[in-house]
């Protein structure tokens, strides 16, 4: 038959069927979620006005005294560059400069950061459980350069954070970090044609706050994605009577115990509650399952849970295969990487190979070179998502019937099946979570998606009834890393004010993200980020930050070689090719479309996304990722480095 159908009629067949009932059932819980407020039902930490949440904001970490007593920078000093952050992102900038003979003498470089310490993430969360969801060896930067041979697959987060202190200090980067500080605001000066940081230094509860201005030639921000806490405007939440607090400010003193050595003691006779079952939850759960008396788990959306099977590293393993040769820590993110994007040649080893890789529909989320540009037709895009559905049904199905066969009480299970597809949330990996379901102490308080009603002096009440508690924790994650479209300076916290006055706030609020491979954009020179809009994703962020940091360290030494020795270089990109760039990635929205029917969650602006009016959503599609995913990112950027033009960046001397 001319309709290529071989005369037959193209009826559904029962698997197209079944796909069409998952697809409504998600879309009916999807649809479940959605709040009018979406974004704005929470607060952030960082703006609460009242003394209970600024409290719980509190960096619960720093060594006041010991940090009095050192002085690290000078008021009113020059440095040559100024990191924001002191996380692996910030370090990694510090390091790879160094390498690219940027940073050479003792006034090159400072730090910034508002934590007490290096280690960003891994810093401000110490609760118990936690640890790195992806590989060590290729979530730990820098493993050749400083030898350490991570102890587990998946490190806890006191080696994490150990790791950020070993980097400092092979690196010299102690003497050269100012904690405790928040930067504020930051301003192209023309005439001197540096950047000028405002900078309020906290130094504890004994000493007043410092205000210090800082100048430097170049601004590097590395201000991180999931650190602004956040916590819902559920009614009567701040007048809760017992011992409450955030995940990422673990509060020790209400449950007994250390980072070191967390035995929760003091839970032994509390009723304790945690909101939420993110990522978070599903590591302290297990933990506060042990200690509490009572575990009440207030659950709006169940987490994915996939195996974990961490395993102790074997040193004979680690040196005759994992690290045998020079290069093997960014081989084996970059293989990582390709099996994430279904990006792998014939043939090619999984080196990695664990439950992520795993998860081939989590290209939805990160993009995978196999499919084309999607055209921005309702047909095509449509294609493209019920193709991921498809690829999808095999591993949710799988997760769903993990919960059967682990957690006893059928009903508990049930409450316990994440009904949307794995580009929608963060999946997560336990092979304790869910196991503590079957504890008699462990209840389960499943709000089929609608949260938590309110809070009183004594509990939580969903659907009229209360719950007595006497401590709780508020697992409810942080400021969405999409926040004002990716604008670098909102995601800081900062005003940035580049060349003739623009604020970049105003720029990203006029035409949306505008990026040069996502690591800068025009009007301010001298000004990189990382995690920029407009670059590829993976599951590992700190691939992520390498590529991009790696590139600004290949352009940075170019610049420098070209204006030569004794002049400063001014590095700005161009209007025209940061349009060019902006437009490659307009280009590839489409393909993330699948995004906007997710449940609601810090991906999709809690919802938001698919009901942004067309002008927003234009300018929201200048956000988008690299549909092609990492690999096929890095040889674009590769290949501009190996073309040698260095196009759309302009290089003067001052
Ligand atoms: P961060 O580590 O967030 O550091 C940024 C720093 O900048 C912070 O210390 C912050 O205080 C500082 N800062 C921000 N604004 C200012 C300002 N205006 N002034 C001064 N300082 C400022 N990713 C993974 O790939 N795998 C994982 O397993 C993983 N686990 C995670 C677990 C948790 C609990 C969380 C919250 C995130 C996790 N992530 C994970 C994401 C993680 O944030 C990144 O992997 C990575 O640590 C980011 O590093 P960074 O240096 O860019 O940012
Ligand atoms: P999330 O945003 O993932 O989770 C917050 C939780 O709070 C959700 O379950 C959310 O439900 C729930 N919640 C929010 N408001 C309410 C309410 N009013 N009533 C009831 N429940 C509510 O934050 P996490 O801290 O768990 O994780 C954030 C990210 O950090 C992760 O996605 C991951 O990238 C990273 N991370 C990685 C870890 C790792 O394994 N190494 C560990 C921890 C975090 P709902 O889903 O319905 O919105």
């Amino acid at each position: 038959a001319s309709d290529g159908t071989n005369g037959h009629s193209q009826l559904p067949t029962e698997e197209d069927m079944r796909l069409l009932q998952l697809q409504q059932r998600y879309a009916e819980e999807a649809a479940k979620r959605i709040r009018a407020d979406g974004p704005a039902q929470f607060l952030d930490l960082t703006d609460a006005d009242t003394d209970r949440f600024k409290a719980i904001a509190e960096d619960p970490w720093a060594d006041h005294a010991a940090l009095n007593a050192k002085q690290t920078v000078k008021d009113g000093a020059t440095y040559k560059f100024l990191v924001l952050g002191g996380g692996y992102g910030g370090l990694l900038y510090a390091v790879r400069l160094m390498q690219a003979g940027l940073i050479k003498g003792p006034d090159d470089v400072r730090l910034v950061d508002a934590a007490g310490g290096f280690g960003g993430t891994w810093y401000w969360n110490r609760y118990p459980g936690l640890h790195c969801d992806v590989e060590s060896y290729i979530y730990m930067p820098l493993l050749e350069e400083t030898g350490y041979m991570p102890k587990q697959k998946y490190s806890p987060g006191s080696e994490l954070r150990e790791h950020a202190e070993r980097i400092a200090t092979q690196f010299e980067l102690h003497d050269k970090a100012l904690f405790r500080s928040n930067a504020k605001a930051a301003t192209w000066d023309e005439e001197e044609k540096l950047w000028t940081v405002q900078i309020t230094e906290g130094r504890g509860p004994n000493e007043p706050s410092r205000e210090l201005t800082l100048k430097c030639q170049y601004l590097m921000v590395a201000s991180g994605v999931l650190n602004v806490p956040h916590v819902p405007k559920i009614p009567g939440l701040e007048g809760f009577g017992g011992e409450m607090f955030h995940t990422a400010r673990w509060d020790y003193s209400a449950t007994g115990g250390s980072y070191e050595s967390p035995d929760m003691e003091k839970l032994k006779d509390k009723r304790v509650g945690i909101i939420g079952t993110g990522a978070t939850s599903i590591q302290i759960i297990p933990q506060l399952a042990k200690w509490a008396k009572e575990l009440y788990v207030f659950q709006r959306t169940p987490s994915a849970v996939h195996p974990r099977d961490q395993k102790a590293t074997d040193p004979e393993e680690w040196k005759t295969k994992i690290a045998s040769k020079k290069g093997w820590q960014v081989e084996r993110a970059l293989n990582f990487a390709a099996h994430m994007s279904l990006a792998t040649k014939e043939g090619e080893e999984n080196l990695v190979n664990d439950g992520w890789t795993r998860i081939p529909a989590y290209s939805a989320l990160i993009g995978s070179p196999g499919f084309g540009l999607i055209e921005p037709t309702p047909e095509a895009i449509g294609a493209n998502v019920a193709r991921l559905y498809k690829m999808d049904t095999p591993t949710a199905e799988t997760a769903r019937a993990r919960v059967d066969q682990i957690v006893k009480d059928p009903e508990t299970a049930n409450k316990l099946k994440a009904w949307y597809p794995s580009w929608c949330k963060r999946p997560t990996f336990s092979d304790m979570y869910l196991q503590a379901f079957n504890e008699p102490n462990v209840h389960l308080i499943d709000t089929n998606g609608q949260g938590i009603e309110a809070a009183t002096k004594d509990g939580l009440i969903f659907a009229g009834k209360e719950d007595p508690l006497d401590v709780l924790v508020l697992s409810t994650g942080y400021r969405s890393p999409a926040f004002g479209n990716g604008n670098p300076a909102a995601k800081t916290g900062i005003s940035v004010i580049g060349r003739g006055g623009l604020s970049m706030d105003e720029k990203w609020k006029n035409i949306g993200s505008a990026t040069l491979h996502g690591v800068a954009t025009s009007g301010f020179p001298n000004l990189f980020f990382a995690f920029g809009p407009q670059t590829a994703a993976t599951a590992n962020f700190i691939t992520m930050l390498e590529v991009g940091i790696q590139h600004t360290a290949h352009i940075l030494a170019k610049a420098e070689e070209k204006v030569g020795a004794g002049s400063r270089a001014i590095v700005e990109v161009t209007k025209e090719e940061e349009e060019a760039w902006t437009m490659q990635v307009m280009m590839r929205a489409p393909y993330f479309a699948s995004i906007m029917g997710c449940t609601p969650g810090y991906l999709n602006g809690e919802g938001q996304s698919a009901r942004q009016d067309p002008k927003d959503m234009m300018k929201a599609s200048r956000s988008s990722g690299w549909s092609e995913g990492m690999l096929s990112y890095v040889e674009v950027l590769e290949e501009y480095r190996r073309e040698g033009s260095l196009k759309g960046v302009e290089i003067t001397a001052a």
